[in-house]
């Protein structure tokens, strides 16, 4: 697999604003953010996207989707917020590496579009 722009983040090597950090995880600001909050949280296991997961990856899906919801809990989004995983072209993916965006801070829109 190619190397992405968070296996960098992941390493120190590109600056980003990190808000949270495990053994298995990173959550940092969107350079980009589509809300008030939005943060991107991924595995350091560089999955290019969530078709590449497998039964192996069980619990560390399940440890994003926590650490997610640290993360809302920590930044102060009592009032709600969104989870989204954009998988392959049709689904709007630019980084091949795993991520889930945690958006809030504002009354987000549904359908996304
Ligand atoms: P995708 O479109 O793949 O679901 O989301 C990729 C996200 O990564 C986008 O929201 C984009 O703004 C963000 N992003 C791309 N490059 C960087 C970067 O170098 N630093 C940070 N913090 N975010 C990035």
């Amino acid at each position: 697999m190619s190397e992405t722009i968070f296996a960098k983040i992941i390493r120190r090597e590109i600056p980003a604003e990190i808000v949270y950090e495990d053994d298995l995880a990173l959550a940092f600001k969107d350079i980009n953010p589509q809300a008030p909050t939005h943060i991107l949280v991924i595995p350091k296991k560089p999955l290019p996207q969530l078709d590449a997961a497998t039964d192996e990856d069980e619990a560390l899906l399940g440890h994003l989707l926590l650490v997610a919801k640290q993360v809302a809990a920590q930044l102060g989004l009592s009032n709600g917020y969104r989870l989204a995983i954009n998988n392959g072209q049709d689904g709007g993916q630019t980084v091949f590496h795993l991520h889930l965006h945690l958006l809030g801070g504002r009354s987000l829109k549904w359908p996304p579009g």
